[in-house]
């Protein structure tokens, strides 16, 4: 029966539309997925460079505590110094000049002492932020070596079922009349939209108007193709025997 395999070639047609529409979504998915891994990846780094950043200053806040450490057991050997110098002078102005050059220091060490208090305050503070970011890296590299592994996953399943659909659309593309699909595959390249559409209750369901009747008659005959009239999508309509299994 010439019209029933032209209905099969449709039905075939069809199901080659829904496997690339499958296959379609199915690289969406996976194209998306080095982009998320990426995100993952990033927010880790981002903690990274902040314990970086902030190791740096505690360095320098240490540097600068040992450098101020430095200064007053400099001002020690100096004011020891001026100790052994006012024991061997003779005249007052002399000593006097001494004592006021040993005040000075004095004066300059409880600066500096203060300096240093501020320093290890300093210190102290950004011991607790490394701390804090610390376990904030080691939970964030939990999170993102999960999420990584369920991504992969995902991945590999995608590209398992793209295989699938790949072999049932290789095993049922030579059914299918070539001249068909050409017309097929040339309509998906220029417009990378659906072919071939559906006509349910006397409706296109690609642009959801009304097949016009004798078209609508043309189509359930199967005997040749027959085009929607507006969208211009080739229809695969609904058979008036309802024992006809469809799509
Ligand atoms: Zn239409």
């Amino acid at each position: 029966m010439a019209n029933e395999s032209l209905r099969q070639q449709l039905a075939l047609l069809y199901q080659l539309q829904e496997h690339d529409r499958e296959l379609l979504s199915f690289h969406q998915r996976l194209q998306t997925i080095p982009r998320h891994i990426a995100q993952l990846e990033a927010t880790v780094t981002k903690y990274r460079e902040d314990i970086t950043a902030k190791s740096d200053e505690l360095a320098e806040v240490e540097k600068g505590q040992r450098s101020k450490n430095a200064e007053l057991e400099m001002n020690e050997v100096q004011r020891e110094k001026y100790r052994n110098e006012q024991r061997e002078v003779t005249s007052n102005d002399a000593y006097t000049a001494l004592q006021n050059q040993i005040e000075f220091l004095d004066e300059k060490d409880s600066e500096t002492e203060e300096e240093i208090l501020e320093l290890m305050e300093k210190g102290d503070q950004l011991k607790a932020e490394l701390e804090e970011l610390e376990a904030d890296i080691a939970r964030e590299n939990e999170k993102t070596s999960e999420k990584t592994s369920e991504f992969r996953s995902e991945q590999k399943n995608l590209e398992a079922q793209i295989n699938k659909k790949l072999e049932e659309r290789n095993s049922f593309l030579p059914k299918i009349d070539k001249k068909l699909s050409t017309q097929y595959h040339r309509w998906r390249e220029r417009h990378k939209t659906n072919f071939i559409a559906l006509g349910k209750n006397g409706t296109c369901e690609s642009c959801r108007l009304t097949i016009q009747p004798q078209n609508l008659k043309e189509a359930q005959k199967y005997e040749k193709l027959v085009y929607c009239s507006s969208c211009k999508r080739l229809l695969y309509v609904e058979p008036a025997d309802p024992n006809i299994s469809f799509p």
